[in-house]
């Protein structure tokens, strides 16, 4: 019997896209996806703008734009400095949409942005930023010790343990994508076989999106041309790791059980990078942003070293244990070069607008009076600039190919609404085709560049969106679909009243026309659904460690 409560499985996978899906499965190397296509209901899923993952996840969880929920990136702007801070859990300022479950049983795994954990009716292993192995980062927090004890370990996602495009060791990252993808594959399984049944049911996957980030670069002729012998050795990695998911997605399936709806999804897509566009060196070139005279990038202060240290450094180590214990561990100061953060070298008294300074995210914010530590621009002046600048994008031209280099650029309100709109970067850009990379790089230079390693490869718009079960119609491609209406799909398949708020539809047309007839969705007042939670604060060591993962899949420089 079709009940009008279903049970729902939501597998993500980041990065996910139809550019690697369909050809594997025209060749049958995709059997579980091909099933889906075959029994189920598919289409391309619109990302947000920007498509990153952290706006995006938060949209699914959500189902609101980014004016409704706050998060614009990895990071937000501290309010009255220049700096940005890691966003995380306490960062999302709405409900998301286990808090709309209050009797169902829920299974939440390695979401973006859920830590630290939250208190659910059922268990939850929080995803990005979750800092070290030490953190509490599942629900309930004895989970982690009992998931080590049934699968052996789980890392957290860390600088190191899995595939980041700076590694001068690719095998052993390899190993460890794997290695880290199959711990989310047991502590999944773990789940749904000992501790289920679960009503609601998510695991993200990150490994199709750091596998992309690396090795897209393999679909440039011009890379594999320079680079033979990686291009031998590597040109199936992508592939094998989507015929990894599809294994992997079998078995979620079957744990889940036949009588659950299936949906697998991804926040945005992925492509290979065209070129890079240094934005801040371009606004300088346009009387945008000038820089200090005699700016240095570095400050040089005193820090000290054990005696030993440096007898180890200059090759005299033998010596030490000839030394008594006091005199080796005397202290010895010595010069150290401390980077400064690169605000201290902008000239913000002429400077009218910059893009973001560590991250390489496709931003720019106009350096307002009243809202910057040194702003310039007046209220009035506001629009006129960003128009100015919005006008001079437009027309950047790859001079090498005669491509727009910007496919478009919006002013914040135009594509988000909600009462965090002001936290919003002042432009939002796509490039052509998502497939130019930014780079906030301060220092002299070409403002466009094909690098001779192109990675990371960006994200594009187009998502995967997969749904399948009883109730759902077969064999049908969908169209027009967006990452915000996949929540109030899976509360409508649940049973559940959709709040007004939600910026989604339900996707009534991947449901069988009976069924949606015998269940219209019901929906229920709500303003917000505001919440907001105290910012965390991370120990240095923690941020250091959270930036560095972020530097090693190229978001930060
Ligand atoms: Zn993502």
């Amino acid at each position: 019997m079709i009940t009008s409560k279903k049970r729902v499985l939501v597998v993500g996978l980041d990065g996910a896209t139809f550019d690697i899906i369909t050809p594997l499965v025209r060749v049958g190397r995709l059997p579980t996806f091909a099933k889906l296509m075959k029994e189920g209901t598919w289409g391309n899923l619109k990302s947000t703008i920007l498509p990153t993952t952290g706006p995006a996840w938060t949209s699914f969880m959500t189902g609101k734009n980014p004016g409704k929920h706050g998060v614009y990136g990895f990071y937000s702007f501290s309010k009255g400095t220049y700096e940005t801070q890691i966003v995380t859990e306490h960062s999302i300022r709405t409900k998301k949409i286990w808090d709309y479950l209050d009797d169902e049983r829920i299974g939440l795994l390695d979401i973006p942005l859920t830590f630290p954990p939250q208190e659910i009716n059922g268990y939850m292993i929080s995803g990005w930023p979750v800092p070290s192995e030490e953190s509490i980062f599942t629900h309930p927090p004895e989970l982690h010790t009992e998931i080590i004890r049934e699968i052996g370990g789980f890392i957290v996602e860390r600088p190191r343990n899995v595939l980041g495009y700076r590694q001068d060791k690719p095998i052993e990252s390899l190993q460890n994508l794997y290695r880290y993808t199959d711990m989310r594959k047991e502590a999944a399984l773990y789940l749904l076989r000992k501790k289920g049944p679960f009503d609601l049911f998510i695991v993200v996957f990150r490994g199709t999106d750091f596998i992309q980030h690396e090795a897209f670069k393999l679909f440039d002729e011009e890379y594999c041309k320079a680079n033979p012998l990686i291009a031998k050795k590597f040109k199936e990695v992508i592939f094998q790791f989507y015929e990894k998911m599809d294994t992997i997605l079998a078995e979620l399936i079957q744990a889940m059980g036949n009588d659950a709806i299936t949906i697998v999804m991804s926040d945005h897509g992925g492509g290979p990078m065209k070129k890079r566009f240094y934005i801040n060196r371009w606004l300088k070139k346009e009387g945008f942003l000038s820089l200090k005279r005699y700016a240095s990038s570095n400050s040089i202060h005193l820090s000290t070293k054990p005696f030993s240290a440096f007898l180890q450094k200059m090759g005299l180590s033998f010596f030490s244990p000839l030394l008594p214990t006091s005199v080796q561990n005397i202290q010895i100061p010595y010069p150290k070069l401390r980077r400064k953060h690169p605000s201290c070298l902008i000239d913000w008294k002429r400077t009218k607008a910059f893009a973001n300074l560590t991250w390489t995210d496709e931003v720019i914010r106009i350096n307002l009076w009243g809202r910057e530590p040194e702003g310039i621009v007046r209220q009035e002046e506001y629009d006129a600039v960003r128009e100015e600048i919005i006008e001079k994008l437009l027309g950047i031209v790859d001079p090498e190919t005669g491509e727009a280099v910007i496919q478009r650029a919006y002013k914040r309100e135009e594509i988000y609404h909600g009462p965090y709109v002001e936290d919003a970067p002042d432009i939002l850009i796509l490039t052509t085709e998502t497939s130019y990379v930014f780079s906030p790089s301060l220092s002299e230079g070409v403002i466009l560049e094909r690098p001779l390693d192109p990675a990371p490869a960006p994200h594009r718009m187009e998502g995967i969106f997969f749904i399948h079960g009883e109730g759902i119609r077969a064999d049908q491609v969908l169209t027009g679909l967006h990452i915000v209406d996949t929540t109030p799909t899976i509360l409508y398949l649940m049973g559940k009243s959709i709040p007004d708020s939600m910026d989604g539809r339900v996707i009534a047309e991947a449901v069988e026309e009976e069924y949606f007839k015998k269940n219209p969705p019901t929906y229920h007042k709500e303003e917000n659904g505001e919440i907001i939670k105290e910012q965390i604060e991370f120990s240095t060591a923690e941020q250091d460690s959270i930036k560095e993962r972020l530097k090693a899949l190229g978001y930060m420089e």
